[in-house]
């Protein structure tokens, strides 16, 4: 997608900006970085898995990024990526808290563990991301953080609970520091997606449980790429400084 617009004073690019990605070494993240990079931005990226982040760093144009090994839910790896854009870039324009697990059962089920894992990503993981760039992004006066959610912040699917309370929580966070920071220049962007077809699925963790779902799914909608949301992000993030998309959905055409 070009975002170049014909108005000269809205010229609409991520060219120069330093932006950091999380959850970068697959699907939706691993397109923003590549999308993000192709189109002139400064990335800082990472996940957990590092060999993913060195294959990925090999196919962006050299000297315009920064990555590290990264579990969100430990807020000195996440420091890190802010810090290592602020040395390298001398800035942070946004950051893109993406990184998410989706392990699926039911709450009789009992399955403790991966419910803790899934809040120390999903929620835990956001609140250390805001938690580390607002320092910067308020010395700044301007900012940008971005967190991507989902249609599951919004409905409830059995077998879902505790992921769609994760997704509500994101949501419920973002609208808080939408609420909290516009005042001081910081734009606040939730972005929901539809079905997209990544490794989350992988991350379900019952192998039959995981098949149902996508199958179910893909019987009545064709999921869209990681690219499709990397393109919202990038449009997200290029706005003119007046203008905010605080929250979207995006969907297959043919998901209900
Ligand atoms: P992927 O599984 O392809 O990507 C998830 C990314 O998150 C991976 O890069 C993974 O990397 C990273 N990640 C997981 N746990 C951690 C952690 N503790 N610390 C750092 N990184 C972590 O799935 P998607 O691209 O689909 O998922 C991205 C986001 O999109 C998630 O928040 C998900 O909930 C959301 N989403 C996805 C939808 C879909 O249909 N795919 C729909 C709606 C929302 P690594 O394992 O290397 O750490």
């Amino acid at each position: 997608m070009d975002v170049t617009t014909t108005d000269s004073e809205d010229t609409m690019s991520v060219q120069g900006k330093a932006i950091i990605v999380t959850g970068a070494s697959s699907g939706i993240g691993m397109a923003t970085v590549q999308r993000l990079a192709e189109h002139g931005a400064r990335i800082v990226f990472g996940a957990r898995r590092e060999d993913k982040l060195e294959e990925l760093a090999g196919l962006l144009p050299s000297g315009r990024y920064a990555y590290a090994a990264t579990d969100v839910s430990n807020f000195d790896d996440v420091q890190h990526l802010v810090d290592l854009s602020v040395e390298r870039f001398g800035k942070v324009d946004a950051l893109f808290n993406n990184a998410g697990i989706m392990p699926l059962s039911t709450l009789s089920e009992g399955k403790r563990d991966d419910w803790q894992r899934m809040l120390q990503t999903n929620i835990m993981g956001l609140l250390n991301g805001i938690s580390a760039v607002l320092p910067v992004m308020h010395r700044q006066g301007y900012g940008h953080i971005l967190a991507t959610g989902s249609m599951a912040g919004y409905n409830l699917y059995p077998g879902a609970a505790v992921y769609c309370g994760t997704k509500f929580a994101e949501r419920a966070i973002m609208e808080g520091l939408r609420r909290e920071e516009h005042g001081n220049g910081i734009k606040t962007t939730y972005v929901a997606p539809g079905m997209v077809d990544t490794q989350l699925y992988e991350s379900i963790g019952d192998e039959a449980r995981s098949q149902e779902v996508v199958s179910a799914w893909h019987e009545h909608n064709h999921s869209l790429t990681p690219d499709d949301i990397a393109r919202f992000v990038e449009f997200a993030i290029a706005a003119p400084e007046r203008m905010v998309i605080n929250e979207v959905s995006i969907r297959p055409l043919a998901e209900d």
